[in-house]
């Protein structure tokens, strides 16, 4: 009954395009524009905001995301604006967790008394390193010095604060991960996010990385960082949730808790996706990706949608897996049940389920199915298999 009550519950993301400029490794719908048009993009998010709210009738918002692109390039003003009116067109819960994502350079970190104000309580810095010559390489704007102050005044400033790492750079050994590693869990609030460094299609890295510019880790020396990373943050008190995630007891990020349970999130603003429930039926929804286009749409009908689709009995079996077996907790029986129609057992292929019991990649209690540490490692060749 209660999780039935959540998958009602909302969780809203907002998504600011632009950015100073482009990091090389970075395929997020991030856009640099010399000028950035802040009044007509935080109207048309209004707007937007405006169009769901009305359709998706009275429901609590349990976290607010502001994510990007860059969202501390926004005006306080702007986020005050918006956050104005969530809590006119939605209930939101008296804990509701309020993010924004936000870069440590100093023009950005002198916004944060007026995001404060505005109602953020939690903001996620992208630091990415605390070494200047790794910052250079990943294209950042910031030093180490400027990520350091940042992440100490927002911690005067906000309840709860989360920053991110990218690692297993090319050249990285375990001796300096282990050395930054010390230095981010030394300065860590309740939460920090670590990514192993990616190529993703179409970025600056995918060509230079194609070209033979660099190198990445090999495997064995990324296992080893992946490991020395999830055993350090232990040692500090911040269990591992997800893959890439970790928090002291309560403080996991709420939002993106709402997208691994699988449960209901509207997306506002370009290339935003949504899971929601509409008259009985989970439908997804996406938004136009090009900021200008995005923005034309909203202005003539409301809305920059480009799709909306009722997902299957199927797809929403694959889709809940997809996203629980990432975290730590597992996927419950019950709640999976419950979300998509199908028992748990029925989204999966038995012979792969069995193998990757046996194998220990997977466990089962009374009420969940857990990927184990070993079976997190492998879930990215594990899950098609495991999928129906
Ligand atoms: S600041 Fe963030 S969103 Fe913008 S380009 Fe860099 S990584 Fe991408």
């Amino acid at each position: 009954m209660r999780y039935e009550r959540a998958m009602q519950d909302l969780a809203l993301y907002i998504h600011w395009p632009f950015c100073l400029s482009k990091c090389p490794y970075c395929d997020f719908n991030s856009h640099v524009r010399e000028r950035i048009p802040e009044a007509r993009f935080v109207s048309a998010l209004r707007r937007e905001l405006e169009f769901e709210a009305g359709r998706l009738g009275p429901r609590q918002v349990n976290s607010v995301f502001f994510g990007g692109g860059t969202p501390s390039l926004m005006q306080p003003e702007s986020v005050a604006a918006l956050l104005g009116d969530v809590r006119r067109l939605f209930t939101v819960a008296p804990e509701a967790e309020v993010t924004l994502e936000a870069n440590p350079t100093s023009i950005e970190a002198g916004r944060f008394r007026g995001y404060r104000a505005a109602g953020v309580n939690r903001v996620s810095i992208g630091v990415q390193s605390f070494d200047d010559a790794a910052l250079k390489f990943l294209g950042r704007a910031h030093s180490a010095g400027q990520a350091k102050a940042a992440i100490a005044l927002a911690r005067e400033i906000f309840p709860r604060l989360s920053f991110d790492l990218i690692y297993a750079r090319p050249e990285q050994s375990l001796p300096q991960w282990q050395a930054e590693l010390d230095t981010a869990l030394s300065l860590a609030a309740d939460h920090l996010s670590l990514y192993q460094l990616t190529i993703e299609q179409g970025t600056k890295f995918a060509t230079l990385y194609g070209r033979g510019a660099f190198r990445l880790p090999d495997d064995d020396t990324a296992a080893a960082l992946y490991e020395a990373t999830e055993n350090a943050a232990a040692r500090y008190g911040l269990a591992q949730y997800e893959i890439s995630n970790y928090a002291k007891p309560g403080g996991e990020s709420r939002h993106n808790l709402a997208y691994w349970r699988y449960q209901d999130y509207a997306g506002i603003g370009p290339g935003a996706h949504g899971r929601l429930t509409l008259g009985g039926a989970l439908f997804a929804t996406s938004r136009h990706r090009a900021p200008e286009i995005w923005a034309e749409l909203v202005e003539q009908k409301g809305s920059g949608s480009t799709l909306e689709e009722e997902i299957g009995v199927q797809d929403r079996g694959r889709e809940a897996l997809l996203m629980g077996l990432r975290l730590s907790e597992g996927i419950g029986f019950a709640q999976f049940e419950a979300r998509t129609g199908i028992p748990l057992r029925d989204a999966l292929e038995a012979r792969v389920l069995e193998l990757a019991l046996a194998e220990d990649y997977l466990r089962q209690t009374e009420t969940h199915l857990i990927a184990t540490a070993e079976g997190r490692k492998r879930l990215d060749a594990l899950l098609p298999e495991l999928a129906r």
